[in-house]
């Protein structure tokens, strides 16, 4: 909660604001702020559906606490769950994209059903060997990694949570 909103003054951390120029300042707007400033841009009356974190449990009884981030993109409105442990954005993240002129409470009905799938599914199982992916199926956001010898390397940043790198190889 390090960060201001330039434009409401709510505090927030840094995964829930958006940075961007305005009149050739640099702002840090929350999600709300900047879909004003964006809506009233191109004329459109939009009002952010603002959404508390919630605690879910999934498929073995563990707890997730979730957080969201409502934002207007150029390909329409966003909606972000991202899972929060120890103050850091890490484990499950689930998002929905819908058109500019959608049902916002639709959509954030969407994006429930798809954390409430997905919190079902049990990615990872104990077996002969450890730990392991059950079914071969995880879900994983690729990201890359700065390699000793100076190369890149895809690296999954896994969405189960506890479960970060190299835990499922390179
Ligand atoms: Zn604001």
């Amino acid at each position: 909660m390090n960060n201001k909103c330039n434009q409401c003054d709510k505090k927030m951390n840094s995964m829930q604001g958006v940075h961007t120029e305005i009149d050739g300042k640099n702002v840090f707007l929350c999600g709300p702020c900047w879909n004003k400033f964006v809506s009233e841009k191109d004329g459109l009356d939009f009002e952010t559906i603002e959404l508390s974190p919630v605690t879910l449990r999934d498929c073995i009884g563990k707890s997730h606490e979730f957080h969201f981030f409502t934002h207007i993109v150029s390909t329409g409105l966003a909606i972000n769950a991202y899972e929060i442990i120890e103050g850091e954005r890490t484990g499950y993240e689930f998002s929905v994209l819908g058109a500019h002129d959608c049902s916002q409470s639709n959509l954030i009905l969407d994006l429930y059903e798809k954390v409430k799938k997905g919190l079902a599914i049990k990615y990872l199982e104990n077996n002969d060997l450890g730990r392991g992916i059950k079914d071969m199926r995880v879900v994983a956001r690729i990201g890359r990694d700065d390699g000793y010898d100076g190369e890149l390397y895809p690296s999954f940043l896994s969405m189960v949570s506890g479960l970060r790198g190299q835990s499922l190889g390179r």
